[in-house]
């Protein structure tokens, strides 16, 4: 419980009172998470926090992941793309090694569990090795924007995901036409972790120094893993038309995933455009670079996320919790968050992004404005005690479960 009391601050008493009484009636129960890493990437991040937050309440919540080969990450990598929207030939053979390495994990459900949550698609085919005994109500948390998945992909994975007795997504238009129920729960960050917390001027300068980076020169940062969603391509170009006007730098801070094997590839084609521009730094980073990342967004002067395509993009609810005004790709969650010229700039094209990069650089009053607004937005809807009592509002229905609640369809 003091564990929770620590958020008291940040969204104050009644918030905290809230979680605390639904909590009341669902200490002792097992809550098993399952996805495919420990490190990199969105999912990680939140599960990092969630699981530990969930225990200090008495839920007995736990975290597993699923081992697979190269083969099985570029096949899900695949999946993932596909579920984005990107044109991938299909192959019959995905959906085999999908449910084979499944198959190799089915010692994952041993223990039994009140709640299995599988996250993404990775997992999805452990479904087909529940124990309605051992393991009664699972659920299905997509991060993923569905809107536009491929048809063929979506095919294989829909079997497993109707076998679930309920679906979570992030924003409405992510959904499916399922005959399941679906939820709607946003994802979060925490304010408390070494990615999120309060950093003194003196650790930011200096975090910022030993990277490479001139602390006296504004930089604008994109934070995200090299992959061709992201679009790091894209903002090195929009920061070349930048740098006619403005002498600033750019900071690219990447890492790979676990799960990801693209990564490398992209990088080396992120070098090739950068062409050793001493203003352009890219930083390849170890996963575990949370206070590197926090120092970097809080010492930025403009954060941009550019991406083509986005789950939620939790960086740029990183980036609005420390008060910075955001240049986003107008794609996914970005477009949740960012409310147009209130809390960031949502940008369709590489000019667009240079146009506000350019702008927010010249005028430090516009960028307090707008960091100002999306600090509180973030405060107000993306951080982790909200996104706690969503799930523990929809753990609640759990006890339902037989009277088959459906919020939407
Ligand atoms: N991140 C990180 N190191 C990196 C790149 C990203 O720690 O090199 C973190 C980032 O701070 C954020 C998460 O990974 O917390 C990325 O989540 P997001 O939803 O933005 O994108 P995803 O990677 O899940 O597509």
């Amino acid at each position: 419980m003091r564990e929770l009391d620590r958020y008291t601050p940040i969204v104050g008493k009644a918030e905290i009172a809230e979680i605390k009484h639904l909590a009341k009636n669902l200490r002792g129960i097992r809550v098993h998470h399952i996805n495919s890493t420990k490190e990199g990437g969105g999912v990680a991040e939140i599960l990092n926090r969630m699981v530990p937050l969930m225990q200090s309440l008495g839920i007995n919540a736990t975290w597993d992941t699923v081992d697979g080969n190269t083969r099985f990450f570029d096949v899900t990598k695949m999946f993932h793309n596909a579920m984005h929207g990107q044109e991938i030939k299909w192959k019959p053979e995905y959906a085999d090694v999908l449910l084979e390495t499944n198959l190799k994990n089915e010692a994952i459900l041993n223990d039994p569990a009140d709640v299995t949550v599988i996250h993404d698609p990775q997992p999805l085919p452990l479904v087909t090795f529940r124990d309605k005994k051992k393991r009664p109500f699972w659920l299905w948390r997509c991060h993923i924007d569905m809107s536009e998945a491929d048809y063929h992909f979506w095919a294989a994975l829909r079997k497993y995901v109707e076998e679930f007795d309920g679906s979570i997504f992030h924003m409405p238009n992510y959904t499916k036409g399922l005959g399941i129920p679906q939820y709607i729960v946003p994802p979060s960050i925490d304010p408390l972790s070494d990615k999120n917390k309060e950093l003194t001027p003196t650790e930011i300068n200096d975090t910022v120094n030993r990277l490479g980076i001139d602390p006296e020169k504004p930089y604008v940062l994109q934070v995200s893993r090299f992959d061709r969603f992201k679009d790091p391509v894209g903002v090195i170009k929009a920061f070349k038309m930048v740098q006619k006007w403005q002498d600033a730098q750019l900071v690219l801070a990447g890492g790979g995933a676990a799960d990801d094997p693209e990564g490398a590839a992209v990088l080396e084609e992120v070098r090739e455009v950068a062409n050793n521009d001493p203003n352009i730094h890219i930083l390849d980073l170890p996963p575990t670079s949370h206070f590197e990342i926090n120092a970097l967004q809080r010492g930025a002067r403009v954060i941009v996320q550019k991406s083509l395509r986005e789950g939620f993009g939790l960086v740029v609810t990183e980036a609005m919790w420390k008060g910075k005004p955001v240049v986003g790709g107008a794609t996914g969650g970005i477009t949740t968050q960012i409310i147009q010229n209130i809390s960031g700039f949502l940008v369709h094209t590489i000019e667009g992004t240079a146009f506000h990069i350019r702008q927010l650089l010249a005028n430090q009053g516009l960028a307090e404005r707008l960091g100002t607004a999306a600090k509180e937005f973030a405060r107000s809807n993306f951080l982790l005690p909200s996104h706690l009592k969503a799930w523990l509002l929809l753990l609640e229905t759990k006890q339902h479960q037989n009277e088959k609640i459906s919020f939407l369809k």
